[in-house]
């Protein structure tokens, strides 16, 4: 199955049954995404890297 990766938009592989949170690597720009979604399968930035979001930083996003 593929999915857009969403910084570049290219199609990205992730497998033959993802699963959601599974890890997978865009071929073009070498984000790392996770499964968010299945059904359309949607990609999404790992859960991990939000970390600092409940210390009330918010300069940039
Ligand atoms: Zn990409």
């Amino acid at each position: 199955m593929k999915a857009n990766c969403i910084s570049c938009q290219e199609m990205v592989n992730t497998g033959n049954h993802p699963r959601l949170g599974d890890i997978c690597n865009c071929p073009k720009c070498d984000a790392r995404l996770e499964v968010v979604w299945l059904d359309p399968l949607e990609l999404d930035w790992p859960a991990d890297e939000y970390s600092d979001d409940d210390d009330g930083y918010d300069d940039n996003f």
